[in-house]
Parts: C-alpha cells; sequence; structure tokens
C-alpha cells in the first residue's frame, strides 16, 4: 500500500488558518470595534491547539477505467461531475487524503465559544489541506516533472455527492488516521476531511474554480457553460 503518513505542527497551518478564520467570522484585526472578539478567538485557538492533533493520510492510486462521471481506482466507483471531461490517459494517478484535527474542540458550553471553536476547526484543516497539496506536488514531481496537480475533489464538491466518503474509505484507511465514519455518514472526529487530488499530464484542462460549487444535474457537464474549453 502506497500510504503517507503526516503529521502537522499548529504553526505550520497557522497563517492559512488565521486568514479563513478572520475570512469566516468576518472580523478585521484593524478594527478598534473587533479587537476584544479577536483576542477572545485568539484564546479559543489556545484552547484547541492544545487539545487537538493534525493528522494527514496521503494514498496513491492510479485509475484502471473511466466512464463518463465515473472514475473506478481498484474497482469503486468515485463519480464526480468534474471527471467528465478529463481523459483517462491523460491521469497519471490520483492521491486520496483524509485529514483530520482530532480533537480539536472548545469544552464551552457559550454559544460563541462553539461557533469559535468551530470556525477555528474548519479553518485548521483547510489550512492543513493547502500543506499536503504542496507536499504532494513535490512527491508527484518525483514521478513525472511535468505533471499538474489539480485542486482537491471531494464529497460536497464539483459535483460529488456527500455518500461517497464511504467509498473514498474502500480506498484509503481512515483507521491509519483515528477517523470513522458513522451510520449518518458523518466522519469522527467531525473536523476530519477527505477528497482527492488527481496528477495530470500537462495540456489537460482541469476544471475552473466556478465549478467547485457544482451541485450536478442529470445533464452533467455537457449542458453546462461554466466550464468553456
Ligand atoms: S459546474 Fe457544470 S461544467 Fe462544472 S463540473 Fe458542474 S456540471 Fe460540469
Amino acid at each position: 500500500m502506497d500510504n503517507t503518513l503526516i503529521t502537522i505542527p499548529f504553526e505550520d497551518v497557522y497563517p492559512a488558518a488565521e486568514r479563513y478564520f478572520l475570512a469566516t467570522a468576518g472580523l478585521n484585526r484593524e478594527n478598534s470595534k473587533h479587537k476584544r472578539m479577536w483576542i477572545h478567538a485568539l484564546a479559543i485557538y489556545e484552547e484547541i491547539r492544545g487539545k487537538g492533533e493534525i493528522k494527514a493520510l496521503i494514498h496513491h492510486v492510479i485509475p484502471e477505467k473511466a466512464e463518463g462521471r465515473d472514475f473506478y481506482f481498484r474497482g469503486v466507483k468515485i463519480s464526480c461531475n468534474a471527471f467528465e471531461r478529463i481523459q483517462l490517459d491523460n491521469v497519471n494517478g490520483a492521491y486520496f487524503y483524509i485529514i483530520t484535527a482530532g480533537d480539536a474542540q472548545t469544552e464551552s458550553e457559550q454559544v460563541i465559544d462553539q461557533l469559535y471553536g468551530d470556525i477555528w476547526g474548519t479553518s485548521i484543516v483547510d489550512a492543513a489541506r493547502e500543506k499536503i497539496r504542496d507536499r504532494i506536488i513535490s512527491m508527484d514531481k518525483e514521478k513525472d516533472e511535468n505533471s499538474i496537480l489539480s485542486d482537491s475533489f471531494g464529497p460536497g464538491y464539483y459535483g460529488m455527492e456527500l455518500l461517497q466518503t464511504a467509498d473514498i474509505f474502500r480506498i484509503i484507511d481512515p483507521s491509519l488516521v483515528n477517523v470513522t465514519l458513522n451510520p449518518g455518514g458523518m466522519m469522527r472526529p467531525q473536523k476530519s476531511i477527505t477528497g482527492l487530488f488527481l496528477s495530470v499530464k500537462n495540456g489537460e484542462v482541469l476544471p475552473p474554480a466556478t465549478c467547485e460549487n457544482c451541485i450536478g444535474g442529470s445533464s452533467g457537464c455537457t449542458f453546462c457553460n461554466r466550464w468553456e474549453r
């Protein structure tokens, strides 16, 4: 199994996590009215940092078959609208990933603390995804220096259904980072994310950022004007 397990220090993700947090919470550190809120948000971050642990698992797989919006990895079908226009012959491989922030949550029952804790947790795993994408680009360049890495495809993005998490977990082993899936399809710990990056040959056209929020549709990309070629 081609698995890479990484522990990411909180310091490494902080700058990007702070940027995501401020954008999501609508806080401006230069605004004097927001100063007290920001100091409080930082106290919640410190609590979370003391309890969480950021781990990432990366698993490299080569897709064996493509049919429309379906790619097959070791017999498991992963469906994503954005796969529809990607030529299988131009795909070098896929890097599946799971990132978890572990027990990164606040013990406080105050609503504002819960809200800040939730935004920090999401910001931390999103920042960690940026980090592992950089790491994967380096790994991929060792295999083919001309390859291009896609953005992340995953449940809820680019027209991939949330239920696909269970299928992704048949390809990458979540137990290696202590992540589980409950009967409702939710990952535990709660601040965990999964998906895949595709490595493609230089020249293959990847979906634009405007496709990220694709909600799908029965006719797929064929009659959709968001992705012009
Ligand atoms: S937004 Fe349109 S073009 Fe983009 S992936 Fe979805 S269906 Fe395809």
